[in-house]
């Protein structure tokens, strides 16, 4: 496929009177986009993802229209397809003449992984806050919000079990395909019966001694697989196979087999397993992690969110970050700034809840981007706090130069050592707190003598003023403002399906993302130039009443 990009993309006369007759005074996303939006996107920025020669590709700027219109519906591309058949509010969009067929489902997914092969996921997205931004409807340092979802992969839930018999069928499926002389010579009469069908948990054996004894066979099945592809004159193809490579990172993190093979293989107890992170919960999306939030667990990513919440402006989208669903939320403002800092998009005040929070989070972002973090931090679990007496870490001065720390009976501290990870150790004499008036509201009773904790000084520092300022009412005003970042959450979750990803890997699953938070900074500022009020959250008539 080449490209010959066109200047200008001219809207068909009669589509563009008949759009105006039908959806004038009743606009869609749509018809407002092709109004408001229809320059942004131009074959000339897309020119570098196609080859010079060739058949002549699709416009890429009408298919920059498509995708996102696909995902302002959460449609799939053969409903997307539909959509450019047969809606005129689309056509019009994408300058489609009123009896042209459609832009068929290949081409809009192939027009995707263009922009994932060329490193281009972004430059839909870029180009639309770029544009917004010069309508002055993004505020320069003003106020954002961020907040987190998680992603389901498109993979079921698998017990261990279900894991493993599967991760060996879908090697022996990509071997019959890639190899089947190899797989003649290697396959075993029982293989046949055992992975002829998928593994679901309720046709396999309820009791524990056959369930062990199942998943002791499908051990040994594996290892024997995977001697034989070693021992193979294909061995390098066939271990470069991605099913392979997955059998054996399976395998490793599942069983243990005995050097001497004396034993069959045995699956490993849980303290001898590898931290989820590392563990793959499914042979289908490999990429895909089991975690767990609260009561709630699921197999796949998560995504972290950023909004703006300037007064008088719409909120739109200016971040996007999918990780791991094992990520925790508090390593990510670093990497979320960052993406900002690199679009010029950097806010002046940051709300986020909780999980992002910590001393490191709260200082970094202050002394790398001149981000104020506002969210609340973890209080103090001490005993002194928890019961509401005592002298706290707040009551001690400590003098980071001299390394010293006073405690409020007006005592120094008699060590201070410090760790290779920046922690730091205070004591205070033994033989003073024992004859201190204040012993029991400061040591307690277990304890010999007083000691603290301290993180590194700006992080501590950070954390300490962080905990007396979730104490004003300014502060709870101001972080109330967090709780809307939930809207944009629901909204990108039922409209534009971000629930679960339709795609394996974290790559493809980024790009839905991506087009996720395009198509709907496309729905705010529709709803911006129609003035649609900001959707209010519904409260039952019971709890309004009591809140009233
Ligand atoms: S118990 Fe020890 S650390 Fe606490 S106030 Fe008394 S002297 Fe200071």
């Amino acid at each position: 496929m080449s490209l010959k990009p066109r200047k200008t993309i001219e809207i068909p006369p009669d589509t563009k009177q008949l759009a105006e007759k039908l959806y004038k005074r009743k606009p869609t996303v749509a018809f407002t986009m092709a109004q408001q939006l229809s320059s942004i996107f131009q074959d000339e920025e897309f020119a570098d993802l196609f080859p010079t020669r060739g058949q002549p590709a699709q416009s890429p700027a009408v298919l920059a229209a498509v995708v996102v219109l696909q995902f302002t519906e959460g449609l799939s591309d053969r409903q997307a397809e539909e959509a450019t058949r047969s809606r005129v509010d689309w056509k019009y969009a994408t300058a489609l003449s009123l009896d042209h067929p459609g832009i068929e489902h290949t081409v809009i997914c192939e027009f995707r992984s263009r922009l994932l092969e060329n490193g281009a996921e972004w430059r839909l997205f870029e180009k639309l806050l770029e544009e917004l931004r010069e309508r002055g409807l993004i505020k320069e340092r003003g106020r954002q919000r961020t907040d987190s979802t998680n992603v389901l992969a498109s993979v079921r839930e698998l017990n261990r079990l279900e894991r493993v018999g599967e991760t060996m069928r879908a090697t022996l499926n990509a071997l019959m395909d890639e190899a089947p002389e190899f797989l003649q010579d290697a396959f075993k009469g029982e293989w046949h019966e055992r992975y002829g069908r998928p593994f679901f948990n309720m046709r396999l054996p309820k009791e524990d001694s056959k369930r062990e004894k199942l998943g002791e066979a499908i051990g040994r099945d594996g290892f024997d697989l995977l001697r034989a592809i070693a021992e193979s004159s294909e061995k390098e193809r066939l271990e470069a196979l991605a099913e392979v490579k997955i059998l054996r990172q399976v395998w490793d993190q599942e069983y243990i087999e005995k050097p001497d093979k004396s034993d069959g293989p045995k699956f490993r107890k849980p303290e001898e397993m590898k931290p989820a992170a590392e563990r793959i919960a499914s042979p289908y999306d490999p990429e895909a992690r089991w975690s767990t939030k609260r009561e709630h667990d699921w197999v796949g990513y998560k995504v972290h969110i950023t909004e703006t919440c300037d007064k008088d402006l719409p909120r739109l989208i200016t971040n996007v970050a999918t990780t791991a669903a094992t990520t925790n939320d508090q390593h990510m403002l670093d990497p979320i700034h960052k993406s900002l800092a690199a679009r010029n998009l950097l806010p002046s005040e940051h709300l986020v809840d909780r999980g992002y929070t910590n001393g490191e989070s709260l200082a970094f972002s202050k002394r790398d981007y001149d981000v104020n973090v506002i969210g609340e931090v973890t209080e103090d679990h001490s005993w002194r706090v928890q019961q509401g007496e005592g002298f706290e870490k707040a009551n001690f001065a400590v003098d980071w130069e001299k390394q010293v720390v006073t405690c409020p009976a007006g005592m120094k501290s008699s060590s201070w050592k410090t760790d290779k990870t920046g922690q730091t150790q205070v004591d205070f004499s033994q033989r003073r707190c024992r004859g201190c008036p204040n012993r029991s509201v400061c040591v307690g009773e277990k304890a010999t003598h007083r000691t603290l904790s301290l993180q590194p000084q700006l992080q501590e520092e950070a954390l300490q003023a962080a905990r007396e300022r979730q104490k004003t009412d300014e502060f709870k005003k101001t972080y109330a403002q967090r709780a809307g970042v939930e809207g944009i959450i629901s909204q990108t979750v039922r409209r534009c399906g971000l629930r679960r990803t339709p795609y394996v890997g974290m790559a493809k699953t980024q790009l839905q993302h991506i087009l996720i938070a395009v198509a709907v900074n496309v729905i705010k500022f529709t709803e911006w130039m129609h003035d649609t009020p900001l959707a209010r959250t519904r409260r039952p008539r019971f709890a309004a009443l009591h809140a009233a």
